[in-house]
């Protein structure tokens, strides 16, 4: 029998939906969405979740990939949110700690720029103590000498000195899907490819909803006793539909992130440095590459087709090389990029950056419940802040199960400490030691996959030794369709392994020989294959040709 999550179980999934009475529907396949329905179902809520197009499309996977208590609301003087996601960093370790790596953040401190070194000392001490840090992950304040022994590539000119702090970093798709594969195992109907497009409404009180399935077209109606719209960047729509959109709206700003190989701005490690402007972005090395992100700047085009333009790049482009020596970095030196945007809520009179980043709760006179704001970092108190308004409302009679998710694993039989991890790749590192396969690729199996590396290995068999990459791909790609409902191409080369955005050759080389395997076991026909590799190519567009400005 399928897995509750395998592509090949939607037809299932589908009849259900239209022959179930839901407690409680979430639309929206985001982190917020995800962490939602494992909330709701693990406490023993009948739980479904559609999302439109595939989990993490929208800013679940264009993030920065940090979970982070995010320093510079301690600036804007959010203590509470500072509070909340610093402390769920090491929650969210524990729950998935292949995927939630520590990352130590190196702050380099300027002369004439940022906050200077006394108040970074205390705000960094202030951070610790909000957050709960260990002892020894807490700050370290560095001399002159120290930080530029950290990171020699900074233009030493003006550094005054620096600081070492802990964070944590993610693949925010993986998150989010990992997320989902447990609400599925605890019993929640979750699927990708099927919209929204009406409320259903009894005595003026929603009932349900009325949605469109993507490929098939089919349109039908989902009945439960709570809707709540997890959203994202979509939540005003959807509130539109609904008629309740008045009072707060959201105020979206894009955030624009670029890839350039390692080799041509090698970082020791992540570092979160002054631009400028008065800004901070991050630079992020992650195996081959490294990442540079982000901007922040108020958006009003498509929703459904964000992307970089030529004056984003630049600008990322812009702050690198003034910082850092003998860099000089340029648009060709680019392989990718992602842009997202933050879902965040107006407040009159302030700019893009100085927008709070808390997460807040609409409730409609019929019903609707719509999340916004917030951060990858706070899905799971977010989460639990929603179920628990659901239950109150209308549930409140009912005995549910009490445990938190806090106590969840979001993967299947999971690493319990950082040794058992190392140990792990080690293992994988020797299993793969006959094949011509990048040094890299142990540890990014792992950090994606964690155990479950075990099950991908065997379904590659024994590959000829030319062969490995696209075999190894393909093991992937088997494992996508039968563990996580990949539906398209894109899904697979965008949110199933990251590749368009951290190797992007193995998409340009490989993408026909995916695009068979997948015809083979979804039965594409050679309309659909035209169709797929065409979305393919666009995408592949649109992270690498950057726009003139919108
Ligand atoms: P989304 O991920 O956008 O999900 C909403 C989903 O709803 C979408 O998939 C969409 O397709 C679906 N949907 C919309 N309409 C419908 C419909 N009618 N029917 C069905 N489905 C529908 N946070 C951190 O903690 N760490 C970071 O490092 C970080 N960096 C960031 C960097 C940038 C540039 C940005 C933009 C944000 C960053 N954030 C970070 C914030 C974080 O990414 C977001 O708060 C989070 O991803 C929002 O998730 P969401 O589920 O609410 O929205």
């Amino acid at each position: 029998m399928p897995d509750r999550f395998s592509t090949l179980s939607r037809n299932k999934i589908t009849a259900r939906l239209q022959s179930e009475d839901y407690d409680l529907l979430i639309i929206g396949g985001g982190i917020t969405g995800a962490g939602i329905a494992l909330d709701a179902a693990s406490r023993g809520l009948k739980t479904a979740l559609v999302e439109k197009k595939d989990f993490a499309f929208g800013t679940s996977s264009r993030s920065t990939k940090l979970i982070h208590g995010g320093l510079r609301y301690l600036k804007q003087l959010e203590f509470g949110l500072v509070k909340e996601v610093g402390s769920e960093r090491a929650v969210v370790h524990k729950l998935a700690p292949h995927l939630v790596v520590p990352e130590k953040m190196l702050l380099p401190l300027y002369e004439r720029k940022g906050l200077g070194y006394w108040l970074t000392s205390i705000g960094l001490k202030v951070y610790d103590f909000l957050a709960g840090v260990r002892k020894d992950d807490q700050r370290k304040m560095l001399t002159r000498m120290q930080t530029l022994r950290y990171e020699p590539l900074l233009r030493s000119d003006d550094v005054k000195g620096g600081a070492i702090y802990a964070e944590y970093r993610t693949d925010d798709a993986r998150l989010t899907i990992e997320i989902l594969k447990s609400a599925a195992a605890s019993e929640a109907d979750v699927i990708n490819y099927v919209k929204v497009s009406d409320f259903i409404y009894e005595e003026n009180r929603i009932s349900g909803v009325q949605v469109t399935d993507q490929f098939s077209g089919e349109i039908f109606p989902v009945r439960s006793k709570v809707v709540v719209s997890a959203a994202g960047p979509w939540v005003d729509e959807l509130r539109e539909i609904n008629q309740s959109r008045t009072g707060k709206r959201l105020h979206l700003t894009k955030g624009v992130h670029i890839v350039v190989p390692h080799r041509r701005f090698p970082v020791h490690q992540a570092i979160y440095f002054d631009v400028a402007d008065g800004r901070m972005i991050f630079a992020i090395p992650r195996g081959r590459i490294t990442y540079i992100g982000t901007t922040d700047t108020n958006y009003n085009g498509d929703i459904d087709n964000v992307t970089a333009t030529a004056d984003d790049a630049a600008y990322l482009i812009n702050a690198v090389n003034a910082t850092f020596t003998g860099v000089d970095l340029s648009l060709q030196d680019i392989e990718s990029s992602w842009a997202g945007l933050r879902p965040l809520i107006h407040e009159d009179g302030k700019s893009a950056s100085e927008l709070s980043r808390k997460d807040e709760i609409f409730e409609s006179p019929t019903g609707l419940i719509s999340i916004a704001g917030g951060k990858l970092t706070g899905y799971r108190k977010m989460a639990e802040r929603v179920v628990n308004l659901v239950v109150k409302r209308h549930f409140a009679d009912r005995l549910l199960k009490t445990f938190s998710t806090e106590n969840i694993p979001i993967t299947k039989n999971p690493f319990t400490n950082n040794r058992e991890i190392q140990q792990y790749v080690t293992a994988i590192t020797e299993k793969l030691k006959p094949y011509p396969l990048s040094g890299y690729t142990p540890r990014n199996l792992v950090e994606a996959y964690g155990r479950q590396t075990d099950v991908i290995l065997a379904q590659m068999g024994d590959a000829d030794y030319s062969e490995a990459e696209i075999s190894l791909l393909k093991a992937e790609a088997w494992y996508a369709v039968h563990h996580e409902m990949v539906a398209t191409l894109q899904d697979f080369f965008v949110r199933r392994t990251g590749l368009i955005y951290f190797e992007i050759r193995k998409v340009k080389q490989y993408k026909h020989e995916i695009a068979l395997y997948f015809q083979s076991v979804l039965g594409w026909d050679d309309e659909r294959m035209v169709t797929e590799l065409k979305a393919l190519e666009k995408v592949i567009e649109d992270v690498t040709q950057f726009k003139a400005n919108t």
